[in-house]
């Protein structure tokens, strides 16, 4: 179940099927920052044009919430590059060019900036890792599910039948709409068409988990989407506005 709880004026969302594990995780709505006007309030992103004092506070906040003191994030570019983060952290680290950030670190918190594409974990029990990423439609056909999956085995020797995946907030089958999507789709995702030109991108990538090998029952998604939940950001539905975080650490 994807349950809403609140710490102190924020408010995230996780699930509770992944408690009993040595993880956290958090999605957290636009509530409980300091950001103004159409980045109000809890922006995390310094690539909105929001002032920087006000994102540095706002992830301070999510650092709070979650007990950890460092933070890795990327500059996202839709694409399927990822991080390895093998080290403890000495501050807060932002890379360039990635959408994939993955760790076996304990206390280092995992940050994927959205507002209308889909955040996804990776979560091995065993091998306790995790990989944290961020899937737009252009990832998806880059085919970074598959990717993430696979770096799971090779970084951490993970076997399939040990991971938890989980589908975070973003745009539902409701809002998922591409004009073109022949130009922008390949064949395989014409299937997930539920509509004319409306896409059910969760059930896409829960395809793409469980053609993976992973256990159906251990494949979670919120069901949340985020242009209808103004709780969350979306930029298809104000264009100018921040971003939400989905964020995960293991303890
Ligand atoms: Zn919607």
């Amino acid at each position: 179940m994807f349950q809403r709880s609140c710490y102190q004026d924020l408010t995230y969302y996780e699930f509770s099927d992944l408690k009993e594990f040595p993880l956290r995780h958090a999605v957290f709505t636009r509530f409980g920052g300091v950001s103004k006007g159409p980045y109000s309030s809890l922006n995390l992103s310094f690539e909105v044009g929001d002032d920087p004092q006000a994102v540095y506070e706002n992830r301070y906040r999510i650092k709070q919430a979650l007990g950890v003191s460092r933070l890795v994030s990327a500059k996202q570019v839709h694409g399927k590059r990822y991080f390895l983060c093998s080290s403890p952290l000495k501050k807060d680290i932002e890379i360039e060019g990635c959408d994939l950030i993955l760790t076996d670190q304990q206390g280092v918190g995992v940050l994927i900036k959205q507002a209308d594409c889909q955040a996804f974990m990776l979560y091995d029990e065993r091998q306790h890792s995790l990989a944290l990423g961020h899937a737009g439609w252009r990832g998806l056909v880059a085919g970074i599910l598959e990717e993430a999956v696979e770096l799971m085995q090779r970084c951490f020797g993970s076997k399939v039948e040990d991971l938890w995946a989980a589908v975070f907030p973003s745009l539902g089958p409701c809002c998922a709409e591409f004009r073109g999507y022949k130009e922008l789709f390949p064949p395989s995702f014409w299937p997930f068409q539920i509509k004319p030109n409306y896409f059910d991108l969760w059930s896409l990538s829960v395809h793409k988990l469980r053609a993976k090998g992973l256990n159906p029952a251990r494949i979670l998604t919120s069901g949340l989407c985020n242009k209808c939940h103004r709780e969350f950001y979306s930029y298809r539905r104000e264009k100018v506005t921040g971003r939400f975080g989905s964020v995960a650490v293991l303890c």
